[in-house]
């Protein structure tokens, strides 16, 4: 039995792209119930970084769908845009250790590549021109169990190459952002899409360049169309914010493996999410990579 004093920390980080769709959803759903099923405690993120896909509004309409599914988050919700501060540090912590260094490739050089050559790692590079900062990787493999994918290794420096991490809009990259926020926040689970799996052994990398704790991971199934399409607005998932949320938090949580009783079904979130949090076994949740659905 876990107690008030649980040092569990989750949280959900949407990007601001556009309203949550139901697979943004599951996912807010599932961490959320990670943390209050062992009364740890759940944080909100906004991942507005990448400014040219932020939508005006965007992050207040996340904000609201959330609260009327009754997922109400710990504390002051946190904006990557606020913390700049944080990653100049952790650059300038990398830089100093010879980890990164600055790479003036375009895109259309590397086009077609499955690794970033290291063109740039051992020559010099003019600063004034504009750059990215890419980090080193190495052919030793970065190792991970992930709750529901199991076991997963990786070779990062076949696996996409050296990364960046700031990019040449200077613009901090998702890899960088997200390892420092989860440890200034003090995370200590990680739940999210699949879709994200392949990004986790690049941030265990960077967590150890940079001295954090790895925190534990679980990547749930991305939900999908018919097509193999993850479920987005670019592939005209609908919008979960007109969506009346009962009915839709049934049919998440019977995705998540852990179907409410039939009268539960016309319910509202507090009644619903009671039942959840009361009744939620990780054994349960479906070790798939994508849920197909049918709309
Ligand atoms: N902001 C990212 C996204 O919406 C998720 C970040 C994360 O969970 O690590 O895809
Ligand atoms: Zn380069």
């Amino acid at each position: 039995m876990q107690t008030a004093s649980s040092n569990y920390r989750g949280r959900f980080a949407p990007s601001p792209t556009g309203s949550l769709h139901p697979g943004s959803l599951l996912t807010a759903l599932a961490s959320f119930l990670q943390a209050r099923s062992r009364s740890g405690q759940w944080h909100l993120r906004i991942d507005d970084l990448d400014t040219p896909r932020c939508v005006p509004g965007a992050a207040d309409a996340i904000l609201r769908t959330l609260e009327r599914f009754g997922l109400f988050w710990d504390g002051p919700v946190v904006y990557q845009s606020r913390m700049q501060a944080a990653y100049d540090e952790a650059l300038t912590q990398l830089e100093r250790e010879g980890r990164i260094y600055p790479c003036v490739c375009s895109r259309k050089s590397l086009k077609g590549m499955s690794a970033y050559p290291g063109h740039c790692r051992d020559r010099p590079i003019d600063c004034n021109r504009p750059h990215a900062l890419r980090v080193k990787t190495s052919a030793c493999p970065v190792t991970f169990r992930d709750r529901l994918q199991g076991e997963q290794s990786y070779n990062l420096a076949a696996h996409g190459g050296d990364f960046v991490v700031r990019r040449r809009d200077r613009i901090i990259a998702y890899q960088l952002a997200v390892v420092i926020d989860d440890a200034r926040q003090h995370i200590t689970e990680i739940v999210r899409g699949c879709d994200l799996l392949s990004s986790t052994p690049r941030q265990i990398h960077l967590q150890q360049l940079l001295g954090l704790t790895t925190p534990a991971y679980c990547h749930l199934p991305v939900l999908e169309n018919r097509a193999g399409q993850k479920l987005s607005k670019q592939t005209g998932a609908p919008s979960v914010e007109n969506t009346a949320p009962g009915p839709l938090l049934c049919q998440l949580l019977a995705w998540l493996g852990h179907p409410p009783p039939e009268e539960l079904q016309p319910a509202p979130p507090e009644d619903i999410l009671p039942w959840a949090i009361a009744h939620w076994q990780p054994e349960r949740l479906p070790r798939r990579t994508r849920i197909t659905v049918i709309s």
